[in-house]
């Protein structure tokens, strides 16, 4: 399984819409490399990413069919969630539709980025169907291949809930559930690393977390206007609902 044959290079402007690199540095070109290398590893090796991979395959959501995909923009401010640049947290734009760059660009984009933007998910247009989302990989806030691997089991599960649950991310519930279940089930808050183990960890620092970052991430929704008293309550609001529901983990069984 590979990520993707080799894609061509892009950068991230500061509106976060992705342009062609034409000048591409030696460094740029080392770190998408990197990443692409360890993002094929991970396809291959983690069974968190081929779990991912598999379950949002079985809902027409290839994040490794080139054709699938992305048809003319990934970026932040507008659909892109934004991440928090020194994690994999991630947080969601919503309305405005975007650009006019470059179509075709591959589900997962490893583009080398702007401060203030780390990666993040960009759903499809409701127009368009699900599979036509993707994910934006910044290449240069990526460290480590376990980085990567949190950073994209999160966005995995955003796509996952994009796919099953038909999600409004300019609803601030919608949003902060797919938050509350991205940080619980990812490795960000680093409790469910190995699939296949009902271990849910339930602890309050476990729960602390993930309600932290749901409320960082919900915070950058323009919706939100980053009010962390607006978050908060948005989080709050689904907690219970959202935080228990494992899909699609809890069907492995
Ligand atoms: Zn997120």
């Amino acid at each position: 399984m590979t990520t993707s044959p080799s894609t061509a290079a892009y950068i991230i402007t500061p509106e976060g819409n992705p342009v062609p690199n034409h000048s591409e540095t030696p460094n740029q070109l080392k770190e998408r490399e990197r990443v692409q290398q360890w993002s094929d590893q991970l396809f291959r090796t983690s069974p968190m990413i081929r779990f991912m991979y598999k379950h949002l395959s079985l809902l027409d959501c290839n994040p490794l069919d080139p054709s699938s995909s992305s048809s003319n923009r990934i970026a932040s401010g507008s659909r892109t969630t934004k991440d928090e640049p020194t994690t994999s947290n991630r947080s969601q734009g919503s309305s405005s539709s975007s650009s006019s760059s470059s179509s075709h660009l591959p589900p997962l984009l490893i583009a080398s980025c702007p401060e203030g933007i780390a990666g993040g998910f960009n759903p499809s247009a409701p127009t368009e169907s699900t599979s036509r989302s993707g994910i934006l990989l910044c290449s240069n806030r990526i460290f480590s291949k376990s980085h990567l691997e949190d950073t994209l089991s999160h966005e995995m599960i955003h796509w996952w809930d994009h796919c099953r649950f038909k999600v409004d991310w300019s609803n601030l519930s919608h949003h902060a559930c797919s938050e509350v279940r991205a940080a619980s089930l990812s490795g960000d808050c680093r409790f469910f690393r190995e699939v296949g183990r009902r271990n849910f960890g339930l602890t309050k620092q476990h729960q602390a977390c993930v309600r932290r970052r749901a409320i960082l991430s919900v915070m950058a929704n323009p919706k939100c206007g980053g009010d962390e008293k607006v978050a908060s309550k948005a989080v709050d609001e689904v907690w219970n609902s959202c935080f228990g529901d494992t899909r699609p983990f809890d069907e492995i069984y």
